[in-house]
């Protein structure tokens, strides 16, 4: 079984990243700038968009991180990002979620200029996405997409499943799959026989939250199995994939911590670059 190291993989595109800020930087004597609006004291947020900041600094990005308390208005949020949106040093803009209950999410989402949307939420991203147009692509599916054409260049014609079927996870998956000529499935907590429906699979991406939801008798001889899944259990964190289990089937695996994990960081920082590179033209 292909143990996937999502560490190394991260490691080496963030590699790939730094290089390539270098030579925008002496193309066009300026770099891509990433700014995250951080709102309330969160803790995981807070961590998140540490980790965020630390690995854009590593690559050479300009990055900026705006903080506001918990109690700020909707209306100061809104101007901000304007603000942002017309700011040339701005490549990307992220805000970071969840957010406070009295603020819209959405109508955050929708005030980022698309072009600069390096979450890929924003419904023009969207529906580019699922037109096959270009587009920011949301950056966990993009971090597990990579990981698979790592594994499997070649995806035409394979059997994929999918489950879970949120806008953050799934839907992007099954999208991503699709352009790739797989044949995908897309599962959710209404779906009769999800066992049935994986054993399927030749590749399986498990975004649900839910602890070890997809077992070993679930899964297909030489199954690609993405976990996508991060839960906090009393025995520690857990994916939504049970790992000792699948694994003795399994033909390649991510393990949770060190699978998708870091390389959700690291497509936020390539879809930093790839926001700069489509000003430039
Ligand atoms: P979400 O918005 O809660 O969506 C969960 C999806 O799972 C929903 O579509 C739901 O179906 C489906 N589901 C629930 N119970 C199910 C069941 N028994 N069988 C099949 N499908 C079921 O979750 P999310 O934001 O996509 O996150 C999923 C997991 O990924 C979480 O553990 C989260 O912490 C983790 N995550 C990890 C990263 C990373 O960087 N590794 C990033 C983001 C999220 P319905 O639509 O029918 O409700």
């Amino acid at each position: 079984m292909i143990l996937i190291n999502g560490k190394k993989a991260a490691a080496e595109l963030r590699a790939e990243l730094k290089e390539e800020v270098a030579e925008l930087k002496s193309k066009h004597n300026k770099v891509p700038g990433l700014t995250v609006i951080l709102i309330g004291d969160l803790t995981p947020s807070q961590i998140y968009v540490r980790n965020k900041e630390k690995s854009a600094n590593e690559v050479g990005l300009k990055s900026e991180v705006i903080k506001y308390p918990d109690s700020v208005e909707e209306k100061t949020v809104l101007e901000k990002i304007q603000e942002l949106n017309s700011d040339e040093t701005v490549s990307g803009i992220l805000v970071q979620l969840p957010l406070p209950k009295h603020i819209d999410k959405q109508k955050v989402i929708e005030a980022i200029d698309p072009s600069k949307d390096v979450d890929g939420f924003h419904p023009m991203n969207v529906g580019n996405l699922s037109s096959g147009y270009e587009s920011s692509i949301p950056c966990t599916p993009l971090g597990c997409y990579l990981l698979i054409k790592k594994i499997e260049p070649n995806l035409s014609g394979k059997k994929a499943v999918v489950v879970g079927r949120s806008n953050l996870n799934g839907k992007p998956m099954t999208q991503l799959l699709l352009k790739e000529n797989c044949t995908v499935t897309i599962t959710h907590s209404k779906t009769k026989d999800l066992k049935a429906e994986c054993l399927e699979a030749d590749i399986i991406v498990a975004a649900v939250g839910i602890p070890e939801l997809v077992r070993g008798d679930w899964v297909k001889k030489d199954a690609i199995v993405i976990d996508v899944g991060i839960n906090k259990t009393d025995n520690g964190i857990v994916g939504d994939v049970h790992f000792d289990e699948v694994s003795k089937n399994a033909k390649a695996l991510t393990p949770v911590p060190g699978g998708v994990g870091p390389m959700t960081i690291a497509c936020l920082l390539k879809n930093t670059i790839d926001c700069f590179k489509r000003s430039q033209i």
